[in-house]
């Protein structure tokens, strides 16, 4: 690998200021917000890096596409760019669009789902166990053992444990399985990548017992340049090639567009079943929109139909994944106990070991995300106990395995000089970390608490 400085693989041609604030300022912000970043104003944010979801930068070629949409109800010549797109790619002869991933959840998960059924993933996202959990069915993760270290080097921690896969489908009853789910990159377990050799067992197991087996694919290109890089056989394949190879072991896969599509909104649902594809495609037309826009419009399809053709650029990947290892690098450097080896599309913190003094029932990761916007104007979010938490019959806190804070970059976005600066951010952290303190919980809707709740500083 090249030693020169990673550079930005474009040059800007529009930009848009970023808000300045006062330490002092932030604190009042934060405050009205019920202390969670989630409820700020992104006008007060300086950094955000709340989420890679929907925040890219889209291209001058993305821009012009929109420009020539076909805005049509039915079989507008957008949706014809996009089919192909996605056809090309995954090789799934049946795509419904819809407005974003969890729509697609929805519908599928939905339909699929049930009392007594159930999912198996290697993490389940955030919104696929909600959606999951919602319909009636149970989500059970199935992540091997080197993912649930966080501080262990290791390439591929976001593959399935593959032992306990076939013994829990056998436990579930093979009658009453849904489908086997493989994440990848492997978001909630840290942005760590799945192997080729992985999904292939996968596959096998799904098919020794006809069970349905589906992709999340929100991050497959970036899943596909750790398998460049990683795994053997596959230093001279395309990161396309490699991609198009992952989606032949599967019967379908789910994707929020607003990660790896480069877009800033869309999502889909492909199949390879035409009787799934047909229920599935009613649920659809109910909740979604016509089997030829799914929630877009033709603008939304255009960019999407451009944006899964760019993403696999090997320059851009390369820009893309190194300088997410520059930045997690560069902390670790420092002692921030950073989740090692660093992801594809975020940095993620321990932060029950960046702040061993409060306790998992006080949110560590809640207060560290709370300092990082009141210090640094960054807004990050926690991936811990706040986010997976239950409470036990008694209303005890049953905390989550890791209390982590992520850092999510947006594609294309910000330029190494603002990360220079976050970094420089985290000394002042490292500083101070004795005198911080933990958070409690005052309001809390019952499902995806984080996104709405409200803490109150413990002791203040
Ligand atoms: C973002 C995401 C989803 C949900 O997609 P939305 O577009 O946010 O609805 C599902 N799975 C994974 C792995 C994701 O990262």
């Amino acid at each position: 690998m090249s030693r020169r400085i990673i550079i930005e693989p474009f040059k800007i041609k529009s930009v848009e200021p970023l808000f300045i604030s006062s330490p002092s300022e932030r604190e009042e912000y934060l405050q009205a917000a019920g202390y969670n970043p989630f409820l700020l104003k992104s006008e007060h944010v300086l950094f955000d890096f709340l989420t890679d979801s929907g925040t890219s930068a889209m291209s001058s070629a993305q821009w012009a596409a929109m420009m020539d949409a076909d805005e049509s109800y039915a079989g507008a010549r957008s949706w014809e760019h996009l089919r192909e797109s996605i056809f090309n790619l995954t090789g799934y002869p049946h795509i419904l669009p819809t407005h974003q991933g969890r729509a697609a959840e929805r519908i599928l998960y939905g339909y699929l789902g049930g009392k007594g059924k159930h999912f198996i993933s290697n993490t389940h996202f955030d919104t696929t166990r909600a959606n999951i959990e919602f319909s009636g069915a149970e989500a059970t993760d199935c992540l091997i053992k080197e993912g649930q270290d966080p501080f262990l080097e290791f390439p591929f921690k976001g593959n399935m444990d593959t032992e306990r896969l076939e013994k829990l489908i056998l436990e579930k009853g093979v009658k009453n399985m849904a489908a086997v789910i493989l994440t990848v990159t492997n978001n909630s377990g840290g942005g760590q990548p799945v192997s080729m050799s992985n999904a292939k067992t996968v596959g096998e197991i799904c098919k020794k017992y006809g069970v349905l087996f589906i992709l999340d694919c929100c991050r497959i290109a970036e899943n596909a340049y750790f398998i460049r890089h990683r795994e053997d056989g596959y230093k001279d394949k395309s990161y396309f090639e490699i991609a198009k190879e992952m989606f032949s072991l599967a019967d379908g896969c789910v994707m929020s567009a607003k990660k790896d599509g480069l877009v800033n909104m869309g999502g889909f649902l492909a199949l390879r079943d035409r009787k799934l594809a047909d229920a599935c495609t009613n649920l659809l037309i109910i909740t979604e929109g016509f089997a030829t826009y799914g929630g877009l419009s033709g603008r939304d399809m255009e960019a999407l139909a451009v944006g899964l053709k760019e993403v696999f650029s090997p320059g851009y990947l390369t820009y893309r994944i190194r300088s997410t290892t520059y930045f997690g690098e560069k902390l670790n450097i420092k002692g921030v106990p950073v989740m090692m080896p660093i992801g594809g599309h975020a940095v993620y913190i321990d932060a029950r070991t960046f702040y061993p003094h409060i306790p998992v029932y006080q949110y560590p990761g809640q207060a560290l995300v709370c300092e990082l916007y009141v210090r640094g104007g960054i807004r990050s979010v926690e991936v811990g106990s706040v986010m997976f938490g239950k409470y036990d019959e008694n209303g005890k806190l049953i905390p989550a395995k890791m209390d982590l804070v992520r850092l999510a970059i947006p594609r294309r976005v910000y330029t190494q000089s603002h990360i220079d600066y976050v970094a420089e951010v985290f000394d002042e952290l490292l500083s101070h970390r004795d005198k911080v303190r933990g958070y409690t919980i005052i309001e809390e809707p019952p499902f995806l608490r984080h996104f709405t709740a409200r803490f109150s500083p413990v002791g203040k």
